[in-house]
This record gives C-alpha cells, structure tokens and sequence, in this order.
C-alpha cells in the first residue's frame, strides 16, 4: 500500500512568494517603487514561517510528568513505545496541543488539560509512523455535553452524533464520548474516529480511499473494503455494522480498531491490518506480539487460521 507525502511547506513558500511577487508588482506599477515588494515578501514569508516556529518552539518546551502518567496509563501505542518512539509521541502531542485551537462553547464542559491531551493523543498516535504527516493547523476543537445532530442542537432527543469532523471546519466531540475514549481498548474511540476522517478529507472529499494513499494503490483498497464489508454484512467481522455505512465510515471505524485492538485484528483480518500498517507506517501491536509470521484471516475467531477448518477430522480409531 503506497501513500504520497504531503510535505506543504515548499510549495506554501511558493504560492506565498508568487502571492507577493504579484502584490510588489501591482504597487511597482502604481508608483510605489521596492518597498511594496519588500513589505509583501515580508508578509508572506512571516505567514509562511509562523506555524514552522510556533512547531519548533512548542517541541522544545519540557514535556509534563503529568502527561506522561496519563499517556503512560491510557494509550496504548505510547505504552508500548521505544524510548525514541515516546519521545516522537511527546513531541507530536506538544506541537499538536500548540497549532490546535481548543475552543469553549459550553461553561458546563471546559476543555481541561485531560481532554486536550486526550484530543492530542489520537493525533500522536495516527501521525507516529508517518513524520511527514500534519493536520491542518488552527482548527477549532469543540466540546458538546451530550451527544448531537447534524445542526448542532445537543440534550436529550437531538441526534446521536458523538463527534463530527468537518472538512474545512470545526471538529465537536461529545464531551462523554471523549471522556471515554481511552479508557477502554475495546475498539471504539472517538477520537481517532473523527481525525481519522481528517486524514481522510486532507484532499478533496472523505470518499473512504484516504487521499494520502497513492493513487495507484486505490484499486486494491477498493477491493479490500468490499470484501471486509462483505463480511461485516455477515456478521464475521470485528469491525462493527457502523463501518458498512460507506467507505469513509470504513476507514474511521477500522482506524479505531487497528490501535485499539492490534492484536486480534492481525489474527482475524490479515489483509487489512497489514494494508493499516502499510498505511500509518506502524505495528501498533505490543513488540512481543510483532511476529512476522502471517496467519491466514480467522473470521470465525477460533484463533486458529481458516484453512484448518477444511482439515477433514482425523478419523477415529480403535
Ligand atoms: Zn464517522
């Protein structure tokens, strides 16, 4: 499975140089001699280079005992991480926690540190593998008491949303649904759940083919997410019914279950966790259990390969 890099700050200087390049123009030809030039240039590369100090400043700061005993107690892929692996995670969760807005829509609900840190550890946790990945920067977090609909209404009766990820906009979570979201490995969280879908809309639309994967890869994505929800429509698949609804839903709730559940998805579901290994450039799974050998798909669960199951039975002797 093949990704393309994304890596933008080339090409924003760029489009930022070109930008001020026709802005000195204009003002040379009104009159205004080098100086429209040199104050758009200026602008430009300040607009450029602002997110690249804001990054480099956020990362060096010291990271918090704090934050460490809560990573170290609820995210798995922190837990198990090398050393240079945890420090990579710090780094990511400190620049994600500083380019990030966290904004309060509800007195009820204030973004404590706990659950900017929990929004920060799912993005850690997807971009780990993959250095040359960013989310977009200055997008607005929100935080919902309950669950919610497609207008935003909230409180009993409105809706069942417990997170929504908007391509341009804001990203809301339900403030219960976060709260939860990594106190259980039991393949269901929302946080990676929803930026999963931001990975998914980083190009045009959230069509469940992630657009960092290479085009050239997207046919065998295809195929392999019909066959998986095949057999979520048969009831034998880990990844539960949600998932079927189309292929970004797919590619959301099967996220969720490649870090939550590492383990039996490799077992069960061979070919896509390896096609989610190829994708987030990770084994999630704890370092004991990263065995190269492939066991083929299990889907009745039995952890035993399939193939055994057409061994027909030793007969019986005596
Ligand atoms: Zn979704």
């Amino acid at each position: 499975m093949r990704t393309v890099f994304t890596g933008s700050l080339l090409l924003s200087l760029v489009v930022a140089l070109m930008a001020a390049g026709t802005v000195g123009l204009v003002g040379y030809r009104l009159g205004g001699g080098i100086w429209p030039f040199a104050v758009a240039l200026a602008v430009a590369v300040a607009v450029v280079l602002r997110p690249v100090l804001v990054r480099a400043r956020a990362v060096r700061e010291p990271f918090p005992n704090l934050y460490r005993t809560w990573l170290t107690n609820f995210v798995p892929v922190y837990q198990h991480g090398t050393p240079d692996e945890q420090a990579r995670f710090e780094a990511l969760v400190l620049a994600f926690l500083a380019e990030q807005r966290f904004e309060q829509v509800k007195d009820e609900v204030p973004w404590t540190w706990e659950r900017k840190l929990a929004v920060a550890a799912g993005a850690a946790t997807l971009l780990l593998g993959r250095p040359g990945w960013t989310f977009t920067t200055r997008r607005s977090f929100l935080l919902y008491p309950e669950t919610f609909d497609r207008d935003y209404f909230d409180g009993a009766g409105h809706g069942d949303f417990d997170g929504m990820a908007h391509q341009q906009g804001p990203v809301i979570f339900a403030a219960h649904a976060l709260d939860v979201a990594w106190a259980y490995e039991d393949a269901s969280n929302v946080v990676l759940h929803e930026l999963a879908h931001l990975l998914d809309y980083a190009g045009d639309t959230a069509d469940g083919i992630p657009s960092l994967l290479d085009p050239a890869s997207a046919p065998a994505w295809e195929r392999l997410v019909r066959r998986e929800t095949q057999r979520i429509r048969v009831g034998k698949s880990m990844l539960r019914s949600y998932a079927a609804t189309n292929g970004a839903e797919f590619f959301a709730v099967a996220t969720e279950v490649f870090f939550e559940k590492p383990v039996p998805l490799a077992r069960r579901h061979r070919e896509l966790f390896d096609a989610f290994v190829a994708f987030y450039a990770y084994d999630p799974r704890p370092p004991a259990e990263r065995t190269d050998a492939a066991p083929e798909d299990d889907e009745d669960g039995d952890g035993e390969p399939d193939h055994r199951l057409q061994i027909p039975p030793k007969p019986a002797t005596g």
